[in-house]
């Protein structure tokens, strides 16, 4: 799962990309409307976490962009986005989900309710209401980033658990190569894993099982839907 953050405070932004990062996100951020705009449209974001006054401007007209997706833009209007405000913007806040944001943390925030937000974002913009991801006999936790096949934990690292994670939430979806990747890395990490995707789906195939994971031959992976 990558994540946009859209945040002119260098302090608040840095903290955000490492903590996210921990968490097992790949991390972008922009520190304005224009570079987010640009980012939007090049990238495959699965969320976004707009900070309001930003350096060139608001980030409601990165939203009603966002929300209206011209012609030719590549964010789809399905992309969850929070609002980081602060404690006197309740007015903004308002129009802000008005104008189409998920929904809002006010400053300073915790991490740790952030990341339940966004998993709660994230679930509902893959179209699931119930907390874990589920396929046959194997179970995706994402607060507790465990994985279980028939009750078991089963060892996974932290980049097998965000593919397993992507093609859960994709279930039935084709997914290429190129975005699959899209997905896991982030600008700085991106060129810079020896390990190919190939040998990550190896891995969880032998320790899932080689039915979950399928290859569809020149086009790229899937999980069926049961
Ligand atoms: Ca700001």
């Amino acid at each position: 799962m990558r994540i946009l953050v859209v945040e002119d405070d260098a302090g608040i932004a840095e903290g955000l990309r490492a903590n996210l990062r921990q968490r097992g996100y790949a991390v972008d951020v922009c520190d304005g409307v224009a570079p987010a705009w640009a980012a939007l449209r090049a990238d495959a974001f699965d969320a976004v976490l707009l900070d309001l006054g930003l350096a060139d401007g608001d980030g409601a007209t990165l939203l009603r962009r966002l929300r209206e997706s011209p012609e030719g833009a590549r964010p789809d209007a399905l992309l969850p986005v929070l609002l980081l405000t602060a404690r006197d913007q309740v007015r903004d806040r308002v129009s802000g989900l008005d104008q189409g944001a998920d929904d809002y943390l006010v400053k300073p925030f915790d991490v740790d309710e952030l990341d339940a937000r966004l998993r709660a974002l994230l679930r509902r913009a893959a179209g699931r209401s119930q907390p874990l991801a589920r396929h046959g006999d194997v179970e995706l936790d994402p607060a507790a980033r465990t994985v279980r096949r028939a009750g078991a934990p089963v060892e996974v690292s932290p980049r097998e658990f965000a593919i397993l994670r992507l093609l859960l939430d994709a279930r039935g979806r084709v997914l290429s190569r190129a975005q699959i990747e899209e997905h896991l890395y982030d600008w700085q990490s991106a060129g810079a894993e020896s390990n190919t995707l190939e040998g990550h789906i190896h891995r969880l195939r032998r320790k899932l099982g080689s039915s979950l994971i399928q290859t569809m031959r020149g086009v790229g992976y899937f999980i069926p839907r049961e």
